[in-house]
């Protein structure tokens, strides 16, 4: 089989162990003489499944009881809508815009009527290279939430600090980084994460919902509408189940490896050292503040576009997938998620070494 590196922002890697037990399954699973995808969504087999991953996410996540949690469709992006859909009906909705996928919330939340969009920061004019001060933003009282982007995917930015939201409860797409590090769930209203970067496959979307926020409209369709999806217990329709079981089996690796506090080392380590070879070029520079710089989006360049094309194409050559950064930044970004190998960023590192010292002469 061919040996790759897939620094890809996601669809991204997934645990090889994960891989191979699924494998082992496909075909026949637990006995029962049928595939996980075969089995009936209301079946004890698959119950099981979907209860265990639950409790393995909330253990790995430390997720207190009065919180649901809501195995869902439609990606991060149905969420966008769904949180004023549910949330924000007459009242007003606060955003920090910190990259793309915020000002995707924020246009799909201007979207729903009744809703007052407001963004109380931005570093737009920055060219979201960095987390907007947030000592001074103003948070209306009767604001139904402040939704913010943990991590920012496409601009390689994190929040090392949450924004002060007081009663006002914060709402999380967390779909870069969720699993990555360490976060205290009484510091959100809401989570919620696209499964397929630290999770799983894609098709699947987690959401994590205070008690108290579902529903207090009801929203127009059962499909969107938080508190029948909880009643439910995420089994409203036929769910995701081969995702849902596959991140059943991501969780139980990550719970092996020592949970999140264990890959947040791991994670440190593997971005430092790609951070440092970057800081350390004279070819190769960060566009991202130091101060907020991602774990797990790591994007970088060269100061000339022709150079950057031909580092992707030799980096592709060798097994090196999916380093090309977004086509909204160009550059390069390579993604290191929780299943990405150290090795990998170790072979990245040299690869850049030789780059340079063949390009800079
Ligand atoms: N939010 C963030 C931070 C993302 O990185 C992505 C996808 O990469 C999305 C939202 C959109 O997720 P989905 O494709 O699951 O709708």
């Amino acid at each position: 089989m061919k040996e790759v590196y897939n620094f890809s922002a996601g669809p991204a890697v997934l645990p090889k162990p994960v891989l191979k037990k699924a494998q082992q399954e496909l075909l026949n699973y637990h006995d029962s003489g049928m595939s996980v995808m075969e089995l009936s969504h209301r079946s004890s087999l698959f119950e099981e499944i979907i209860e265990n991953s639950e409790q393995l996410l909330r253990q790995l996540m430390g997720i207190p009881s009065n919180y649901r949690v809501l195995f869902l469709q439609g990606g991060a992006s149905l969420q966008f809508s769904m949180i004023p859909l549910n949330l924000a009906k007459n009242k007003t909705a606060c955003y920090i815009n910190t990259g793309s996928w915020s000002k995707k919330a924020i246009s799909e939340a201007k979207k729903i009527a009744g809703v007052t969009v407001k963004t109380i920061a931005s570093s737009e004019e920055q060219h979201f290279n960095c987390i907007p001060a947030l000592d001074q933003i103003e948070i209306p009282k009767d604001a139904a939430y402040v939704h913010i982007t943990t991590n920012n995917t496409i601009e390689g930015t994190v929040y090392t600090k949450l924004p002060q939201t007081g009663s006002v409860p914060l709402i999380a797409d967390m779909s870069s980084d969720i699993l990555s590090k360490q976060y205290n769930i009484n510091d959100f209203g809401m989570i919620y994460a696209g499964a397929q970067k630290n999770i799983g496959p894609a098709g699947l979307t987690v959401v994590i919902i205070r008690d108290d926020l579902l529903n207090q409209e009801a929203a127009l369709s059962s499909m969107l509408d938080y508190k029948i999806q909880a009643e439910s217990h995420s089994l409203y329709n036929t769910p995701p189940t081969f995702a849902i079981y596959i991140a059943q089996l991501v969780f139980e690796w990550l719970t092996e490896l020592g949970g999140i506090a264990a890959i947040e080392k791991q994670n440190k380590e593997k971005a430092a050292k790609l951070y440092a070879a970057i800081d350390n070029s004279k070819l190769f520079c960060s566009p991202v503040e130091p101060n907020d710089r991602s774990i797990m989006n790591i994007p970088f360049v060269t100061n000339n576009q022709e150079l950057d094309k031909k580092f992707i194409a030799d980096a592709t050559k060798i097994g090196f997938e999916n380093l090309k950064g977004h086509r909204s930044v160009g550059g390069m970004r390579a993604s290191l998620y929780n299943a990405f190998p150290e090795q990998g960023v170790a072979a990245l590192i040299d690869f850049m070494h030789n780059f340079e010292a063949k390009h800079l002469g």
